[in-house]
This record gives structure tokens, C-alpha cells and sequence, in this order.
């Protein structure tokens, strides 16, 4: 028999805010050397008395996700307790929304080997971020509250994947989308982003949902898609064997890369959920939300379907210039100055990805710090398209203005790197070469005719390598042929 996967997921992502969702505490990358339980104060660490104030900017920032991944915003918003007991929990409770949560109703497009595929989002709510234990060598736990309080963004999908291959594509998509916006850091090792799965199995063609499981602590896209992949062939297994699924909640196991039993599952009822009552019902007038609807990009898979359409540059390339916004106002910028000066905007493609992306990575800059600006880039490609630098000097002199700042002409001339396509100044040094190697010349002439490329390392050698290869080529391919009319 053959059998269909269910599969809906739960995304948990920070939102990049300068402080904590209800104080003012300050939110820092989880660097792994902060000092424990220092950016903490009363609030967050549930003192008696105290009272949370809503993060204005972290609900515009899950409004900008909402209405990016097409939802529609709820006009009121409430906050609610989620009541459970854990040690890294300080209230004895989350603040989370749950009737009436910021955004429904929206799907998120993504391509599936090629194929566009619409998953629906359920809805996506404003929450608060635990502690963290840790479990030291001695057996005894310790927790530090740092991020305790930081804004969260849970996205819950429609169990709308059927595939390893659409979860990889959604989850994949979605950090892309939410670092596009600037709304998470992206940053997976730090674990700003971390999934559950939903996943259940019933047989092809059958319309009833078989009992699903739940996978909890999926903090990468590959535990994500080896968890998935486990959890649908263990369910499989046991339904062939005409056992039943029990609806629980399983953890992930890394090392052992299998899923195992953590405890029955949960229902919303065991929560106890009731309205926060220090927090008074959220409002969001329309005008705010036009607002913000007016700052939704266009997101990166349109915007990677329009390069390719408008620039004719190769997927590849559009994938990696669409990573932020930044790079890809970078990457257009230059290209419209390409098409200006006649240069294939792939040539600037290439630029960027390779020459370019290689240097900001070694200096850790970003795009938008780069003293090369796009104008500065464009003047490098025409030197070398004009044949006057060669791409071995075109690259030495991008590493120096990454460096200098200054205008690639400048440079070139600074660092006498001009390249010699003169005929008459190449010719005497083709003819040198050639006088002084009989031997080089006697294999020429009994056919080895590759010897050609040893002759053009001489003249470079001998032009400390400012010659045009292929003015040199020209020039010692008649010398040589002269020779021959001699022998
Ligand atoms: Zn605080």
C-alpha cells in the first residue's frame, strides 16, 4: 500500500527588536560568552508586582511578517497566559496570544523542484521567549535568564506538505523571508529559529487524517528534514505492522538521529488558557496596518524570478544576490549601469558572487559598508572589458580599492597593472623570446604547436604580466609562422 504524508509546521522565530517583548531589557545575540542572567530585571523575571508593557516595534515587526506571508491582521489582538511549570519559565507561565493571535490566513509561495507550491499559514502569534538551562557535568542545571522575555513569532503552517522535499522548501523559504525583512537575525547555530512538525500518515487516497505526532526541539534544517523523514517512515512501519499511532509528543535525539517518546501530548485545554489580564487587549487601527503593508518588500522569490527574467543572469546567481535586500539593490543598481555601457549584467553577477562576496567575507563587512560601490565596480568591468587590464590585474585591483576606496583607473595606474595590447610595444619582446629559444622554436616547427602557451608564459614573465595574452598569442603565432617561411 502506499501511503501519504500530513505534514504542518511550527516555527519559532525571534524577533529582531532592540529590547525584551514587555521591558525594556535589552535583547543581545546569543553569543555564547554573555554573562548568565544579566540582561534581566524584575518584569522578566516575574517579581511580584511588576507589570509588562507591549513591544511596539516587535508587533510591527510581526505585522510586516504577517502581511508578508499574506495574512490578514487581526484588528484586535489579545495576549494570553499559557499556564505549564518548567524551571526556565520564571512566571509559571508564557505570554502568548491565543484566541485572537495577530495574523490568519496566509500562505507563503516556494518552489518545489521547480514547481510552485502555495503553503497555507494558519496564523502567526506574538509570544515570549523562555530561559535556557544547562546541564552541567556535575548533574546539576543551571538557568539563565537572558532570554527570558525576548519577542517570538510563532509561525504555524496548514498541514499543508506531503514531502520531505515541500518541509525543506517551506522551512528554507520562510527564514529567507523573515531575514529578508530583517525581522530574525537567521543566524540557525544561535537558535533563533527552531521548528516542530506536525506529522501524521494515512494511506493514498484516504481523505480521514491519520493520528499525528508532534517533533519538538528542531533546531536545524537538517535535524528538521531528518526528523520528518524518521517520524513519517516509523509511522509507516507501525501502521504496516497493524499497530496504532499514539498522538504524542516526540523529541529529536541528534546523535542517534531518531525520534523517541517525550510525553503524551498536550491539549490547548491542559494549558488553561485565559486573557492576560495586565494586558489590555491590543488595538490595531487600519491605518497602522496600511502603514506597514505599505513596507512589504518584494519578497525574494519574485524578486529572484525577476532578475533572472529582466538581467538574463543563471538562477544560481539570483539565488545568492536575493539573500538580503541590500545585495540585491547592489546587484541592480549595477546592472542597469552595465546595460548603460553595454556589459552583460551576468559579467556583474559574477563580480559580485565571486570576487566581491570572497572579499566581504574575508573583512566581514557588509554590503552596504563597501568603499566599491556599484559606479566603482561597473569602471573596474569596463577596464577589463576594454582590454586594459587583464582578469588576473582586474582582481588585484578589486582587492586594493575593497581596500583604498579609490577609482579603479587610479589604481591601475597607481599599480601600473595597464596591460599592453599596443602591437608595436609587444612585438619586440615576442621577438626577443623568440630569438632567444631555438630549442622552444625547433618543437614548434616539427608540430608540436602547443608550445605556444610556454612562449606566451615568457612574454608575460618578461612583461611582468601586463601583456595581452591574446595580442601576444597574435604576435607570436606570426613570428613563429615567420620562422617556419625561413626554415
Ligand atoms: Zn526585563
Amino acid at each position: 500500500m502506499e501511503y501519504e504524508a500530513v505534514i504542518g509546521l511550527e516555527v519559532h522565530a525571534q524577533i529582531h527588536t532592540h529590547s525584551k517583548m514587555f521591558c525594556s531589557c535589552p535583547v543581545k545575540p546569543d553569543t555564547g560568552n554573555l554573562e548568565p542572567n544579566t540582561y534581566v530585571c524584575p518584569i522578566c523575571l516575574a517579581l511580584p508586582g511588576t507589570l509588562p508593557v507591549t513591544n511596539r516595534h516587535a508587533v510591527e515587526m510581526g505585522m510586516l511578517a504577517g502581511l508578508a506571508l499574506n495574512c490578514t491582521i487581526n484588528p484586535v489582538n489579545v495576549f494570553s497566559r499559557k499556564s505549564y511549570f518548567y524551571p526556565d519559565l520564571p512566571k509559571g507561565y508564557q505570554i502568548s496570544q491565543y484566541d485572537l493571535p495577530l495574523a490568519v490566513n496566509g500562505y507563503l509561495e516556494v518552489e518545489v523542484e521547480g514547481e510552485r507550491r502555495k503553503i497555507g499559514v494558519h496564523r502567526a502569534h506574538l509570544e515570549e521567549d523562555t530561559g535556557k538551562l544547562y546541564h552541567m557535568e556535575d548533574g546539576s542545571v543551571m538557568v539563565d535568564f537572558n532570554r527570558a522575555g525576548v519577542p517570538l513569532l510563532e509561525i504555524v503552517s496548514e498541514p499543508d506538505m506531503h514531502s520531505v522535499a515541500e518541509v525543506q522548501a517551506y522551512a528554507t523559504a520562510l527564514h529567507e523571508v523573515l531575514v529578508y525583512l530583517g525581522i530574525n537575525s537567521g543566524d540557525m547555530e544561535k537558535g533563533v529559529m527552531r521548528f516542530e512538525a506536525n506529522v501524521s500518515v494515512r494511506p493514498q487516497g484516504q481523505e480521514e487524517l491519520g493520528t499525528r505526532t508532534e517533533i519538538k526541539n528542531l533546531n536545524s534544517f537538517r535535524a528538521l528534514t531528518r526528523g520528518v523523514a524518521y517520524e513519517i517512515e516509523r509511522q509507516i512501519e507501525v501502521v504496516e505492522a497493524g499497530g496504532a499511532i499514539l498522538q504524542q509528543t516526540m523529541g529529536w535525539d541528534e546523535s542517534e538521529e531518531r525520534t523517541y517518546p517525550q510525553r503524551s501530548k498536550e491539549f490547548a485545554h491542559d494549558y488553561r488558557y485565559f486573557p492576560e489580564p495586565d494586558i489590555p487587549p491590543l488595538e490595531i487601527e487600519t491605518a497602522w496596518i496600511e502603514q506597514v503593508q505599505a513596507q512589504v518588500p518584494e519578497l525574494p522569490l519574485a524578486k529572484k524570478r525577476r532578475l533572472i527574467a529582466t538581467y538574463d543572469i543563471r538562477p544560481y546567481d539570483a539565488n545568492l544576490l536575493v539573500s538580503t535586500q541590500a545585495i540585491a539593490n547592489y546587484f541592480e543598481t549595477a546592472a542597469e549601469q552595465a546595460r548603460e555601457a553595454s556589459i552583460a549584467p551576468q559579467e556583474v553577477a559574477n563580480w559580485i558572487t565571486g570576487e566581491l562576496f570572497r572579499l566581504m567575507n574575508e573583512s566581514g563587512q557588509e554590503i552596504t559598508e563597501l568603499s566599491v560601490t556599484p559606479e566603482k565596480l561597473i569602471d573596474l568591468i569596463k577596464l577589463r572589458e576594454a582590454g586594459t587590464v587583464s582578469v588576473t590585474a582586474a582582481k588585484q585591483v578589486l582587492s586594493e580599492i575593497f581596500e583604498t576606496g579609490e577609482e579603479p583607473k587610479e589604481a591601475v595606474e597607481r599599480l601600473g597593472l595597464v596591460q599592453i595590447s599596443d602591437t608595436d610595444a609587444l612585438a619586440s619582446v615576442v621577438q626577443k623570446v623568440v630569438a632567444e629559444n631555438p630549442t622552444q622554436v625547433g618543437q614548434y616547427l616539427e608540430g608540436k604547436t602547443q608550445v605556444i602557451g610556454w612562449f606566451i608564459g615568457q612574454v608575460m614573465k618578461a612583461t611582468r604580466g601586463k601583456a595581452n595574452p591574446q595580442t601576444a598569442r597574435e604576435l607570436l603565432q606570426h613570428e613563429l609562422e615567420q620562422a617556419r617561411s625561413e626554415a
